[in-house]
């Protein structure tokens, strides 16, 4: 993970203050996207991306948020507009749904398989492979295979393989969407807990508003057909959070404009400003 950079430095420049605005890591200008069957999946779509942020794409289903996270991968292009990347680096992870392990490999090999694939061999690996897991508390599963674990377990090396390359952005699609509450409760602490830890910046999909509502600093709100963004709800309340501000009148006050900005946006006409 890089370091925070500072916004100014050296001799002459003005001094950060500590309530700077975070460096941009990318930024989305105008990203229209249509498939060849004439889906117009996204449509005039502007969006930052926050060095250290916890973003949260917010949507029904078919408003873009997926086709989003596959654009910021590279794994496909947009049709119209630009993403212009403002870092360096940008080596990102991907976390799906579904946990994706080869069935056949144990933890150590599913882990280790992106570092396998950049040229690194299983000892070179070793010692990342085995700290990934211990930042996803697994330690000691290395020589366990994927049918022998809990789903949330199985989320939890997918998890470990997207972080082992110490990517600068973490890319996660509904990843909690198939756990049950007590599992899924458990894993958002977690998964706070290590992106504090490592500062990273996550871009999140989800469709649940209490879900987004916990883990983000920042909320963007999606509308279908064309898919576009309608809101944004930010969330002062610094990570980590714990189960005090779950009960919370703030949370409360939270959940309650972001989902009425998830029910605007589903009702928004196409082209509609943004509501937020
Ligand atoms: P979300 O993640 O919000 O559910 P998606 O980004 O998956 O939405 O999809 C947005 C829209 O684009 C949907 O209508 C979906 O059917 C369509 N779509 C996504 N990928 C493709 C594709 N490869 N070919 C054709 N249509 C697609």
């Amino acid at each position: 993970m890089h370091a925070t950079r500072a916004i100014a430095s050296g001799p002459g420049d003005v001094p950060t203050s500590p309530i700077a605005p975070r460096e941009l890591l990318a930024r989305l200008e105008k990203v229209g996207k249509s498939f060849s069957n004439r889906v117009e999946a996204l449509r005039s779509v502007d969006l930052e991306i926050r060095r250290g942020e916890f973003l949260s794409l917010l949507g029904p289903s078919g408003c873009g948020k997926s086709t989003i996270l596959r654009l910021l991968a590279g794994l496909t292009n947009p049709s119209l507009g630009y993403i212009n990347w403002l870092s360096t680096s940008h080596d990102l992870g991907f976390v799906f749904q579904e946990p994706t392990l080869m069935p056949w490999a144990n933890v150590f090999d599913n882990v280790w398989l992106p570092l396998r694939l950049g040229g690194q061999s299983r000892k070179t690996a070793r010692p990342k492979v085995e700290e990934a897991l211990a930042k996803v508390g697994l330690s000691g599963f290395d020589c366990a295979y994927p049918r022998e674990l809990s789903g949330g377990m199985k989320m939890r090396v997918s998890i470990a393989r997207a972080l082992v390359t110490r990517p600068a952005l973490l890319l996660m699609d509904e990843p909690f969407a198939a756990l049950d509450e007590i599992t899924r409760t458990k894993l958002n602490d977690d998964l706070v807990a290590l992106k504090c830890e490592l500062d990273a910046t996550v871009v999140f999909v989800t469709h649940s508003v209490f879900e987004s509502v916990y883990l983000s600093d920042r909320i963007v709100v999606m509308a279908p057909r064309p898919g576009r963004v309608v809101a944004e709800v930010n969330v002062p309340a610094p990570l980590p959070r714990n189960e005090d501000y779950r009960l919370g009148h703030a949370y409360a006050e939270l959940c309650r404009e972001t989902s009425r900005a998830l029910h605007s946006a589903m009702s928004a006409e196409p082209g509609q400003e943004r509501v937020g």
